[in-house]
């Protein structure tokens, strides 16, 4: 069992703080390529607040690094607000919901990095929970993939709710680039309302125009092609007027994703120092989890978290074979990041089991430590 969290005494290594940094805030940002006119009209529907959820946190045994390496909070958080419709609106048709508009593991090989900006002030924004999860002017939601790895691995689209594809294009490259063009599918529903499904693969889609496409169907791989800083999928649906659509607000969703009331850490792990992973975009390029490591490497600990908020407190701590513990780090966060990565290192340490925890404000962040061996 773990045990709960003293002050540190422990100062027999000194950890270098040096490289602490690599604030790679990744919002992923387009150029809006709408469907239909961009209406301004303020969605009117009223989310439905739930209480926070309960930090139902269940400490085990070190497990192998494999089995961490995902965020396993969100497996175990959060009646979601998804399942819970407005009522001030009647609930909506089976036919009229949406389903996952892509393949993958939630939270494992993707995450929602963005909502649609439900406040229309300018220079203001605010995620139907009147959240941050969102950016000036987003008029989509965003499912953001792991990495670049993943992405090559081949992410499938999935058409979200049935229709005719009414618009298409694939040929831009995924270099992600602010001026370049970008691969998009528009589908229109049976009511005229239509769902634009952006960013995706080079030369990946599955249907023409005029195309009929049932309800999960794939229909192009997600990519970084366009505006996008890293590859996801932006989700837009838009009634037959052009109305924008937030499919969380009005309550259209017929899957459930909970949102991330706190901040919690998505991966983790250890890796050398030497990893160049580290060195690069911690979006693009996941850096290793190793499982052992030599007595004569340098000890890199990375991770990525979501939905980290301005004064949100980071702090993490390393435990010793022996039960002692040292902090790696505290940091205090100074502007709302979507996600955030960070990575610190040490001294090559002696053989023996460790394992890292990872708390925000003094709430364990991930329901699992990571844990790995040092051997001669
Ligand atoms: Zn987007």
């Amino acid at each position: 069992m773990f045990q709960s969290y003293r002050r540190y005494p422990n100062k027999r290594f000194l950890v270098y703080f040096a490289l602490l940094g690599l604030l790679a805030a990744c919002v992923p940002t387009e150029t809006v390529r709408s469907p239909a006119t961009r209406a301004a009209v303020k969605p009117t529907s009223v989310a439905t607040i739930l209480p926070p959820p309960e930090t139902a946190v269940s400490h085990s045994t070190p497990t192998p690094i494999e089995e961490v390496i995902q965020n396993k909070r969100l497996d175990t958080a959060v009646s979601s607000p998804l399942n819970t419709r407005s009522p001030l609106s009647a609930p909506a048709a089976e036919e009229q919901l949406y389903y996952l508009p892509l393949d993958g593991e939630m939270n494992v090989d993707w995450l929602i990095s963005n909502y649609v900006d439900q406040d229309w002030e300018a220079y203001q924004s605010s995620d139907y929970r009147q959240g941050n999860l969102t950016y000036d002017g987003h008029t989509g939601t965003d499912f953001l993939l792991r990495d670049l790895a993943k992405m090559e691995e081949g992410v499938a689209v999935l058409a979200a709710r049935a229709g005719t594809v009414v618009e298409l294009h694939d040929a831009a490259n995924d270099a992600g680039n602010i001026d370049a063009e970008t691969n998009f599918i528009t589908i229109e529903h049976a009511d005229g309302s239509k769902a634009l499904y952006q960013h995706l693969q080079q030369g990946s889609t599955q249907v023409a125009v005029g195309d009929f496409v049932s309800v999960g169907q794939p229909i192009a791989l997600i990519g970084n092609s366009g505006n996008s800083l890293n590859p996801h999928l932006h989700f837009e649906v838009r009634s037959a007027n052009g109305r924008l659509i937030d499919i969380f607000n009005e309550g259209l969703t017929a899957f459930d994703y909970p949102y991330p009331d706190k901040p919690y850490v998505f991966q983790a792990g250890v890796t050398r120092l030497s990893d160049p992973a580290l060195q690069n975009d911690m979006f693009r390029y996941t850096p290793n989890t190793l499982a052992v490591l030599p007595t004569t490497a340098s000890p890199a600990f990375w991770f990525k978290a979501v939905n980290v908020q301005a004064q949100d407190r980071l702090h993490s701590v390393l435990v010793y074979p022996d039960g002692t513990e040292q902090a790696l780090f505290t940091l205090q966060a100074n502007q709302n990041q979507a996600v955030v990565s960070w990575y610190i290192y040490a001294n090559p340490l002696p053989p023996g089991w460790y394992s890292v925890w990872y708390f925000f404000n003094d709430e364990v962040a991930s329901s699992q430590s990571l844990s790995f061996q040092v051997v001669r």
